[in-house]
């Protein structure tokens, strides 16, 4: 575990990382390892209009919304970015990450190519990170071994990986999540690199 030793008086902003994958890449178990590894490390939980899976925890995992609550947000400019995905609404609230970057603490999104997309135009200097799968014949057996998803989402899934891996290249670093322990390790190498500048 490591932290980050700032002094008393230093205040400058924190910096924001930003965590794309293909749906089955690993992403979850990723950014759970870095947060255990980080433990001054702020994970920025999403609203999403999806229903609970088994096990999430409100305000933890996300903040479940309405979709009219949503939509005010949207209307409201409450977002600093929103995206569907795989038919459901996500945001990340724009108050939630200028709160945490002014007072100095860093935070991890764990958003899609489109959030990131506009994440980079408000914030150039995000960090973005690109989770890659082995091959796709992996990600396809790491969806079937999940056994969430019915054949119909799996080919769906494997179809909207192909489409956000060709976007891969926007991001500042790819990391290919082939042995867990070497992709954990990229990870915090590199988020060490920018906390230590
Ligand atoms: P899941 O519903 O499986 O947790 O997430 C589905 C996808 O939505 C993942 O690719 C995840 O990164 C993305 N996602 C989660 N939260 C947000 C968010 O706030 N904004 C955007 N644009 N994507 C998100």
């Amino acid at each position: 575990m490591e932290g980050r030793d700032k002094g008393a008086y230093q205040r400058e902003r924190g910096h924001l990382f930003i965590i794309s994958a293909p749906s089955g890449a690993g992403k979850s178990t990723l950014c759970q390892a870095l947060l255990t590894h980080f433990h001054d490390l702020q994970y920025s939980v999403s609203y999403t209009t999806r229903t609970p899976r088994r096990g999430e925890c409100e305000g933890k995992d996300y903040r479940f919304i309405s979709l009219p609550e949503f939509e005010r947000m949207v209307e409201q400019g409450k977002w600093a970015e929103w995206a569907t995905v795989h038919g459901n609404y996500y945001g990340t609230s724009a108050d939630d990450i200028e709160n945490h970057l002014s007072a100095g603490r860093d935070v991890l999104l764990d958003i899609d190519v489109q959030g990131t997309a506009q994440i980079l135009e408000h914030y150039p200097d995000s960090v973005s990170i690109f989770i890659m799968p082995p091959s796709m014949d992996e990600l396809k057996a790491r969806l079937e071994k999940r056994g969430t998803d019915s054949r119909e989402t799996i080919k769906k899934r494997l179809a909207e990986a192909e489409n956000e891996i060709r976007q891969k290249d926007r991001y500042r670093h790819v990391v290919i999540n082939d042995q867990l322990e070497h992709a954990i390790e990229a990870l915090i190498d590199i988020i060490r690199r920018y906390r230590q500048r």
